[in-house]
């Protein structure tokens, strides 16, 4: 395994890492502490990102993306969570669906979605799968029994379909042009084998976005309910086949792309987040003084800032090396370790420096604390139990074989 970057990924990483130094570092504060969910979010960064191809850097570059592998990925979504990890977040959720387009839609849909989603920097993309009465139920075993699961609706007639029902949590839905929609189109089936995946464009007759919800971290990440009203979505925008979502090849262990690198994706977030806090845990600590001398020369807080960087330097490694596995189509459940490790990780990291930041008061207190709001997410994404016993069936089926 080679660790060394080529000129190419290290050029996009340095790309990333001033982007989040000179535009969102700036801004990051002042957005996450907007009052109410909607005056945390900031079109003018999504289009700056997006311009230098922050925003479509997974579109292949036959369809105008950038093209490309994993670890550029990775790299280029922990340096800009170094500046903020939800803003991180919002480029990398396109990625996360750009390589499910790639993957599973035809060419004439690839054609029809990818090709003005590159063309136009305010083009966001999502996937809605949660509902008020459906979470975990879609992601993991026991979910086959056929009242489990999504219950949005989708019914045949003539060239369309007639979606009916509700999604809640959907990030990027407040802002997003084209969503992926999985929606029961055989409702006496099980969840795998009555689902059908759709593409729905925002301006779609009969669907509406309902309420942003008000998160406590990753306050830029927009996450809202969407409303299916008969909503009329034509044949043509099924994705792969009609009862064959790719939630089948989910439950079955294998692997799709987004659903990889969402792993993926959470983990190289969380390493940029504990190197920004790192990095504000040591220069807080040489500058702040107590007895008299510099706060770093206290034992206790020199044994805090080493666990920090020991923890942050395990998790790089691990997320490294998912991403070159990714690149050379190793398969192991790896990625999904590291995702598991990111969020014990964050946590950690991120709650010892608020520690060494506790009397420090003003602009790098609030941004200690905004740190561990936002490492909280992680309990809700990547560390929770649904997510520890997918990556444990992962394990015991590997090694089955
Ligand atoms: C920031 C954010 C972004 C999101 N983005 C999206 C998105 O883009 N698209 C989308 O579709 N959804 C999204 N979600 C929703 C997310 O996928 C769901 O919140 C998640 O699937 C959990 O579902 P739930 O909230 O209904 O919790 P529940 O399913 O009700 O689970 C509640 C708790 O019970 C635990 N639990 C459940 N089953 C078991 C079990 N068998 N054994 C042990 N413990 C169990 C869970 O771990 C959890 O702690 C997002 C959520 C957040 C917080």
């Amino acid at each position: 395994m080679d660790f060394s970057l080529s000129n190419e990924q290290r050029s996009w990483q340095m790309q990333a890492r001033k982007f989040a130094q000179e535009e969102i570092k700036p801004i990051a504060l002042d957005l996450d502490e907007a009052p109410d969910a909607h005056g945390t979010f900031n079109w003018d960064i999504v289009e700056k990102g997006s311009k230098l191809g922050f925003r479509t850097l997974a579109v292949p570059k036959e369809y105008g993306g950038e093209g490309t592998d994993y670890v550029t990925q990775a790299l280029v979504m922990a340096e800009l969570a170094r500046g903020d990890s939800a803003i991180s977040k919002t480029f990398s959720q396109n990625w996360k669906w750009s390589h499910l387009i790639a993957q599973a839609c035809n060419p004439e849909q690839k054609e029809r979605f990818l090709r003005p989603f590159v063309a136009d920097h305010r083009f966001l993309l999502g996937k809605g799968i949660t509902e008020p009465t459906a979470g975990s139920d879609n992601r993991m075993p026991p979910s086959d029994a056929p009242k489990a699961g999504l219950k949005l609706r989708a019914e045949r007639q003539g060239d369309d379909w007639i979606l009916n029902g509700e999604k809640c949590f959907i990030a990027n839905a407040p802002v997003g042009k084209l969503f992926f929609i999985d929606a029961r189109t055989d409702p006496n089936a099980p969840l795998r084998q009555g689902t059908t995946m759709f593409l729905v464009p925002r301006d779609t007759p009969g669907f509406r976005i309902g309420k942003v919800f008000n998160k406590s971290g990753w306050r830029f990440y927009r996450n809202g309910e969407m409303i299916f009203e008969n909503a009329r979505v034509p044949h043509a925008n099924v994705v792969g086949h009609v009862n064959n979502s790719d939630m089948k090849t989910q439950a079955a262990g294998d692997r799709t792309g987004g659903d990889i690198f969402g792993d993926l994706e959470l983990a190289a977030n969380a390493l940029g987040v504990c190197d920004d806090a790192c990095e504000s845990a040591m220069k807080h600590a040489k500058t702040a003084t107590q007895g008299g001398k510099p706060l770093f020369d206290q034992q206790l807080v020199q044994l805090k800032i080493n666990k920090m960087h020991m923890w942050t330097e395990a998790l790089r490694s691990l997320v490294m090396r998912v991403a070159w596995e990714h690149d050379h189509k190793v398969h192991s459940a790896n990625a999904g370790l590291a995702m598991n490790l990111s969020t014990d990780v964050i946590q950690e990291v991120t709650e010892l420096n608020l520690e060494i930041h506790v009397g420090a008061g003003g602009n790098a207190l609030r941004h200690a604390e905004k740190l561990v709001r936002d490492g909280f997410i992680w309990s809700h994404l990547a560390g929770d139990t649904v997510q520890r016993l997918k990556v444990a069936a992962r394990l015991a089926k590997m090694a089955a074989h």
